[in-house]
């Protein structure tokens, strides 16, 4: 191409591109943003929204962002999603040590390789500190147990898009109990969330669905979480032409934190659990992608529903 001749003109932002630049500043480093006030506006209110459908009884826990190194691995975690997992790694050893460590960054060297693995590692999910903390309490009552968590979540994954970030908030219900009561509790809110899209005009859709299991071996997991119909999620389209992005997710787990966390209930049955995920960034941004960066303009319907002033 000459000089003299025109460039082709860059494709006009879409929707999810505008929102992210005026309401999530980048920090620096994929997937990892600042969050506006518009934005936090949105946020804070759907937190409150999503509170007003937690069902009654249930256990309020919030989580910090790291969790027990010891405790993530015996959930599993390894064996499904290695490629995934931030562990927290710092420098260790005496004073010289550390300071020695700290000078080779000053000298223009990588301080990095001084870095050891500390016993942490960043929460990949809300609901994973939950089932060692509730199978230290004893039995499992008959009527089940539910909670209402959340965290900032971190995953190592690719963050080409402001829809998929490395570190995001999760907030879960979840449910541990029986079999029919963990499944039952799944279904539930399988009926339910398409209703909570819909008062907040969000156009959505469920499907089956499978986790992003690492590897060869995890495509043969991948197959048998579909065959059981062990998770779903909520697909919302945030752009017109682009594949819908989930939002929500529906998982029932049989008994496997049930097995790795001794979860029973008094006759000694060993308890199943299901979760029911709400990725609350990408629901903010699906609310600013389907409505405008103006909350003022929003459906008066979907104004109510987050109790926007
Ligand atoms: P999952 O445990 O993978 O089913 O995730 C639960 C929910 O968290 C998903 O349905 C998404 O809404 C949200 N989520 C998962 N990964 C990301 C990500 N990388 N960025 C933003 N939200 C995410
Ligand atoms: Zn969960």
């Amino acid at each position: 191409m000459s000089a003299t001749e025109a460039a082709p003109a860059s494709p006009a932002p879409g929707p999810l591109e505008r929102v992210a630049s005026e309401l999530l500043p980048s920090l620096g480093a994929d997937g990892v943003r600042a969050r506006r006030a518009p934005y936090i506006e949105v946020f804070e209110r759907l937190d409150a929204f999503i509170t007003r459908q937690r069902d009654t009884g249930a256990e309020v826990l919030r989580f910090p962002p790291v969790m027990s190194r010891r405790q993530l691995e015996r959930s599993g975690y390894l064996q499904s999603f290695p490629n995934l997992l931030g562990c927290v790694s710092a420098l260790h050893g005496s004073e010289a040590a550390i300071r020695a460590a700290a000078d080779v960054h000053e000298q223009g060297g990588d301080w990095t390789r001084s870095l050891a693995a500390s016993d942490l590692v960043l929460s990949p999910a809300a609901c994973y500190p939950l089932y060692p903390l509730a199978g230290g309490r004893g039995p499992i009552p008959r009527d089940g147990l539910l909670f209402d968590v959340a965290a900032d979540c971190f995953r190592h994954e690719p963050a080409r898009h402001a829809s998929r970030l490395q570190s995001f908030r999760m907030r879960e219900f979840v449910c541990i109990g029986t079999p029919s009561q963990a499944l039952a509790f799944r279904d539930a809110w399988m009926e339910r969330a398409p209703r909570l899209a819909e008062q907040l005009a969000l156009p959505s859709r469920i499907e089956p669905a499978t986790d992003p299991f690492f590897g060869r071996v995890g495509q043969v997991m991948a197959v048998s979480q579909r065959q059981q119909a062990l998770k779903f999620e909520l697909l919302i389209a945030l752009e017109t032409n682009t594949a819908p992005t989930a939002c929500m997710s529906f998982n029932y787990h049989l008994d496997h934190f049930g097995l790795a966390w001794e979860l029973v209930d008094r006759a000694g049955e060993r308890a199943h659990t299901a979760c029911v995920a709400f990725g609350v960034d990408r629901l903010v941004l699906a609310l600013f992608c389907e409505h405008g960066l103006d909350t003022r303009r929003w459906p008066p319907t979907v104004r109510k529903a987050l109790s926007l002033p």
